[in-house]
């Protein structure tokens, strides 16, 4: 380019000057507006998937309700588990899934977003170019027109691409008089940068994203990650770095977190949230115990949580731990009896009633 460009100041006249400058122009165009449109459709897609999927519409009480939905509905042993052990990495993922399924299904939407942004921002480049023209053409007073008209014109696109005027430099001396042919010659070079586009849309793929849109999507629902130290449920706060005390709205048993009692074979289904009104305690390192009415003196991580007396348990729980209990006894290597007896109240708690409760909060 640039030795057609020397060439080109040196020998081209009038129409072939033109064509020049409008084809070094839209070499810079092609990868900003290739750039813009995935950035933009990244946002378009989360923004569409929160007022489409009913998972995203609310809080993250809300997605967390579908999650465990979800979870009930499929009934493996291997997501709860992979939900329990690492919430964080099965939220996103399971956003991430969401997100893509959306995409990429039979509606192929994927390529609908992309092709409605192209649209957009290719309109955005004819009336900036229309815009420029009319600006410059009338300016007899000016002998650096095309120095205007890029000026004009990188103005105009400033909200839509990054086209820095700097990098344009080499073209801003064309001595071009008749900046009206430019309409035409930007019409004749951005028609095959318009078309590659197209074409590459077709097949896009998710990894085309620089930002992944189930990023952005996961970003809104990025809250405090703290892990209650006996059951593992997740700190129910929206703000990461939160101030005050880490809480949940219900704790879980604390099989779910692995526990045991002490020199027994025993799971433990009490929920932390009844063992701090009881008369137990629990061990950290290797000999001492702490009162669990007084939980707090064990220091970090459980000075940081406000777990007060509520013996409620959500039904999902008896649920999860009545339908799995061959698999959970398996997994920590213990038994539901003896301190660890499942209630018969919890047996007759169906998947239906664990998820009615759920939906009413
Ligand atoms: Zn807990
Ligand atoms: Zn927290």
């Amino acid at each position: 380019m640039e030795l057609s460009l020397y060439l080109c100041r040196i020998s081209c006249q009038g129409a072939s000057c033109i064509t020049t400058f409008a084809d070094f122009l839209c070499s810079k165009i092609a990868p900003a507006l290739r750039h813009a449109i995935y950035e933009k459709t990244a946002l378009d897609i989360a923004q569409d998937v929160k007022n489409k999927i009913p998972d995203f519409r609310g809080n993250i009480s809300t997605l967390e309700y579908y999650m465990l939905k979800y979870l009930a509905e499929e009934e493996k042993f291997e997501n709860f588990m992979y939900y329990l052990n690492a919430p964080g990495d099965f939220l996103n993922n399971y956003i991430k899934t969401k997100v893509e399924t959306y995409c990429l299904d039979k509606n192929r939407r994927l390529e609908t977003f992309l092709r409605d942004c192209l649209s957009r921002y290719y309109e955005n480049i004819q009336s900036a170019v229309f815009a420029s023209t009319t600006v410059v053409k009338d300016r007899k007073d000016r002998k650096d027109k095309i120095s205007l008209w890029l000026d004009e014109f990188c103005r105009a696109l400033g909200d839509v691409l990054n086209l820095p005027r700097s990098d344009l430099k080499g073209i801003e001396h064309q001595e071009i008089t008749d900046v009206e042919f430019l309409n035409n010659a930007m019409a004749e070079a951005l028609s095959p940068v318009i078309d590659d586009l197209r074409k590459e849309f077709e097949e896009a793929r998710m990894s085309s994203f620089e930002r992944q849109p189930h990023t952005i999507v996961a970003e809104q629902f990025a809250g405090c990650q703290e892990l209650c130290p006996f059951c593992g449920a997740v700190c129910t706060n929206t703000m990461p770095n939160h101030d005050g005390d880490h809480r949940v709205v219900f704790h879980r048993p604390k099989v779910l977190g692995g526990r045991r009692w002490y020199k027994t074979d025993n799971l433990v289904i009490d929920i932390c949230s009844s063992s701090v009104s009881s008369d137990c305690s629990f061990r950290i390192g290797e000999d001492k115990w702490i009162p669990y009415k007084k939980y707090r003196d064990a220091g970090h991580p459980y000075s940081t949580w406000n777990i007060p007396p509520d013996p409620s348990m959500q039904a999902y729980w008896k649920w999860f731990v009545s339908s799995f209990r061959t698999q959970l006894e398996q997994r920590y290597d213990g038994k539901f009896h003896g301190k660890g007896e499942i209630p018969a109240s919890w047996q007759t708690v169906t998947k239906q009633n664990a998820l009615a409760e759920l939906e009413k909060w």
